[in-house]
């Protein structure tokens, strides 16, 4: 449920409201919009919530309490009023009112492929490197990544370049050390529903991107951004990377109504990964220009100097002369965007 704080109400009425949630054994999260201050209760303490709800109904400074049933409470428009932006420093910003691209290659191979990479997205406007260090491979013969020394590549790359860096964690065991590099730690779409590794990470004050399992239903995928977003951190991303289905030319189907429709459930911004959404370079082009159509609000894309040589992920990888190409494609497609606004709010047709 929500309480909603009459209008002009002071931060000490929020305390007074979030003291009363906490003693009843729920967990407050307070949202101050523009107009006005909500606080969401959350809590699984279903007996006790009628008594909680008679009780903030009766504070002068309620102006109402609304039940809500829905499934998802911190990740929906109903615990949030504005949307979430999250702010990585240096002008770089996820949910903003720019496309924020992602684009790097698929693992990180070695000093020259990881900083040649960064160098060429850098010039093409990128804000963001992606590179995996620690890499779930279907295969266990196939190329795991360097580990560490590949996170320290990825730190070089952005000390050069001023990217930021997204990267991929695994394990619970490797926390300290790819938070020591990341800016944003990626979860796999493997690992969308490790609910211990969630929690772990929603213990922490770091960005995640979270990516959509490749079987998982928008529910799922929501209520596993709640797990994170339960244990305190509200610094979600989403990612639609495409689903599995019966289809057999191309690795996935890149499920492009889920931007909008995430979107319009939550707050939080969700973006498209057309590399593994379709697992072909020559398909990237076109998916990504239609997930930015569609709204998303960045675009991941895996770009490799030499797609042929690269140890993971070639043949869905960009060259460089293609990821231009699309950059200026996308330029193109969010400068006509920006007259309907479709990023910047709960937008609803009627
Ligand atoms: C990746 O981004 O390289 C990756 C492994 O993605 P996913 O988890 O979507 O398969
Ligand atoms: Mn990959």
């Amino acid at each position: 449920m929500i309480a909603v704080l009459k209008h002009g109400s002071t931060k000490a009425d929020e305390k007074k409201v979030i003291k009363l949630i906490e003693a009843e054994g729920f967990t407050a999260h307070p949202d101050t919009g523009a107009e006005t201050t909500i606080v969401g209760v959350v809590g699984a303490a279903p007996d006790k919530k009628i008594n909680l709800k008679e009780k903030l109904q009766v504070m002068s400074v309620v102006e109402k309490v609304v039940v809500i049933s829905d499934p998802y409470k911190l990740t929906s428009w109903n615990f949030k009023q504005d949307k979430t932006v999250i702010d990585l420093g240096d002008g770089v910003k996820v949910g903003g009112d720019e496309l924020t691209i992602m684009a790097g290659p698929c693992s990180v191979e070695n000093k020259e492929q990881i900083l040649e990479t960064a160098r060429i997205v850098k010039a093409a406007g990128a804000k963001i490197l992606r590179g995996g260090a620690f890499k779930p491979r279907t295969s266990p013969y196939s190329f795991q990544g360097l580990g560490e020394e590949g996170l320290m590549l990825l730190a070089e790359a952005r000390a050069e370049t001023g990217l930021k860096v997204i990267t991929e964690l695994m394990d619970i065991a490797h926390i300290d050390v790819v938070c020591k590099y990341a800016d944003i730690i990626q979860i796999g779409a493997r690992n969308m529903q490790n609910y211990a590794l969630l929690k772990e990470i929603g213990k922490l004050d770091k960005p995640v991107m979270l990516k959509r399992g490749m079987a998982a239903t928008i529910k799922e995928w929501l209520l596993a951004a709640e797990y994170v977003m339960n244990e305190g951190n509200h610094n979600v991303i989403l990612c639609e990377r495409g689903v599995r289905t019966f289809g057999e030319e191309t690795r996935n189907t890149m499920d492009l109504s889920s931007i909008p429709l995430v979107q319009q459930l939550s707050h939080l911004p969700v973006i498209a990964d057309p590399s593994h959404g379709t697992g072909r370079w020559e398909l990237v082009i076109p998916v990504a220009r239609a997930a930015a159509a569609v709204g998303a609000d960045g675009i991941m894309v895996e770009v490799h100097p030499h797609p042929k040589n690269a140890l993971s992920d070639g043949p869905q990888s960009l060259k460089p002369a293609n990821f231009r190409l699309l950059m200026d494609e996308l330029d193109a497609i969010t400068t006509s965007l920006k007259t309907f606004k479709v990023r910047e709010k709960k937008i609803a047709y009627k």
